[in-house]
């Protein structure tokens, strides 16, 4: 474990969805999380992660509960991972006007882009910048990110559509690395997202 671990506190955002499989995925790591659920929960992290979950039913929780727009102010710079639901929330642009967006990586997120939930799949993907073994992807009701901007890196592609992808502080990814028992994306966040950029 690397000694700057011990230091950090990942806040997840705790609304709805799967809280507790992001904080199992970081304690394998050795690494702390806290579930954020009001403004002041949000100045105790160094970084966020927002879970999947229903996009519009957190865009009504977020808003509702006074998070929105503090969390709209520090995902400029604050390291961010959001998976499925999240991720479709950190885009530019989303394909169903219930779900609003913070603008912070530019895509368009089309929600439910590979069907129902009765179409969800896991496929291995080949990720050689993260990872040098296959990555068990566990897609459900996963967005598709299209119209995808110049300064974003893709860092994995199934098939024709990219599915994990950076932009700065940024990572988005359409599927759950968290209900796979492997901590190589939550790892790749904190050693080149979150302790890169200090
Ligand atoms: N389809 C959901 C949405 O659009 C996301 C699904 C998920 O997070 N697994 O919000």
């Amino acid at each position: 474990m690397r000694p700057e671990y011990k230091e950090l506190v990942i806040g997840v955002v705790a609304m709805q969805g799967s809280f507790a499989k992001h904080a199992h995925s970081m304690g394998k790591l050795g690494i702390t999380s806290r579930a954020v659920r009001t403004a002041e929960d949000l100045k105790l992290v160094d970084a966020l992660i927002l879970p999947g979950g229903e996009s519009t039913t957190m865009t009504l929780l977020l808003e509702n509960e006074g998070l929105w727009e503090p969390l709209n102010d520090m995902l400029d710079t604050l390291p961010v991972f959001g998976t499925c639901a999240g991720a479709i929330l950190l885009g530019n642009q989303i394909d169903d006007e219930r779900v609003h967006c913070f603008n912070k990586i530019d895509y368009l997120a089309e929600r439910n882009a590979y069907g129902r939930q009765i179409e969800s799949f896991t496929t291995a993907l080949v990720m050689p910048k993260i990872v040098d073994h296959d990555f068990h992807a566990i897609f459900i009701r996963a967005p598709k990110f299209k119209d995808i901007g110049p300064t974003v890196s893709s860092l994995a592609v199934f098939g024709t559509q990219h599915v994990l992808l950076r932009q700065k502080n940024v990572l988005a990814a359409s599927f759950h690395p968290e209900l796979t028992n492997d901590p190589a994306i939550h790892k790749y966040f904190v050693d080149n997202v979150i302790l890169n950029s200090r």
